[in-house]
């Protein structure tokens, strides 16, 4: 499972029964979205991507640190974003 997928949809339905208990004008009538996306992505982190590990980017590319797009170790910047990429890479 993937743990930091959990921890994110508990807290969005948290977020979701925080916004329902308070009644919170305009985001009351989201929370009931916020509970039911929460916990989808709380029960799907159960079942994607056990083996997974660490995610890694394919050999001779990196992921750009600013939008996570697989980029070529020789590329100085992202073609997706344009971000300028750490030389060397990791
Ligand atoms: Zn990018």
């Amino acid at each position: 499972m993937r743990s930091q997928l959990l921890v994110s949809g508990i807290l969005v339905m948290l977020m979701g029964l925080a916004f329902y208990i308070l009644q919170i004008p305009i985001a009351y009538s989201w929370s009931v979205v916020f509970i039911a996306g929460g916990a989808i992505m709380a029960g799907g982190s159960l079942f994607v991507g056990e083996k997974e590990g660490p995610i890694e980017a394919p050999d001779g590319y990196r992921f750009c640190r600013f939008c996570s797009a697989t980029v070529p170790l020789q590329a100085a910047r992202c073609p997706k974003c344009n971000g300028l990429q750490q030389a060397g890479g990791t």
